[in-house]
């Protein structure tokens, strides 16, 4: 496991760290994001996905549960479970059926939703620590054996 940190000091600095974490995404990634509420979580998200050049505004899915974002390489799909009441919420949306090759998945709070989820491809967690963030970010090597 390659594990970076950075210090970010605003919401810009949060903005340009999705974007630059944008460019080494692959169609079939999944990314956890963790932290806790006003972390930044859907910050980086929105940093990554203008990273990806969507032009729009981008929207926290806290009340909606996910948005997608569809580019030339792939689609982004982007979850906020913090809201989930039960995992039968997530077979009605179709949840497993957003899991595929092409898809990449960023997931807000996937603790909601651990008996289901498998291993990232991505952990991220964000810790708040006054107006700073530390930013961890985990890239989880599926093939290394332990
Ligand atoms: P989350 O999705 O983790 O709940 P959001 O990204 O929605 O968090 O919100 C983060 C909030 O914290 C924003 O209102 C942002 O302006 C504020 N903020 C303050 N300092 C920072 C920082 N260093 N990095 C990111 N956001 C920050
Ligand atoms: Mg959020």
């Amino acid at each position: 496991m390659q594990t970076e940190s950075i210090i970010i000091h605003d919401e810009n600095e949060m903005l340009d760290a999705g974007q630059a974490f944008s460019f080494c995404l692959q169609a079939g990634d999944r990314v956890h994001l963790t932290g806790d509420l006003g972390a930044g979580k859907t910050s980086f998200v929105r940093g990554v996905i203008r990273g990806l050049g969507y032009p729009g505004e981008v929207l926290s899915p806290t009340f909606s549960l996910l948005e997608t974002y569809e580019f030339d390489v792939f689609t982004v799909v982007h979850f906020d479970l913090y809201r989930l009441q039960d995992e039968q919420e997530l077979e009605l949306i179709g949840f497993r059926d957003y899991f595929t090759e092409t898809n990449v998945i960023f997931i807000e709070w996937p603790d909601r939703a651990m008996e289901i989820l498998s291993t990232p491809d991505y952990d991220i967690r964000i810790e708040q620590q006054g107006n700073d963030r530390k930013v961890l970010i985990d890239k989880i090597n599926k093939n290394e054996s332990t």
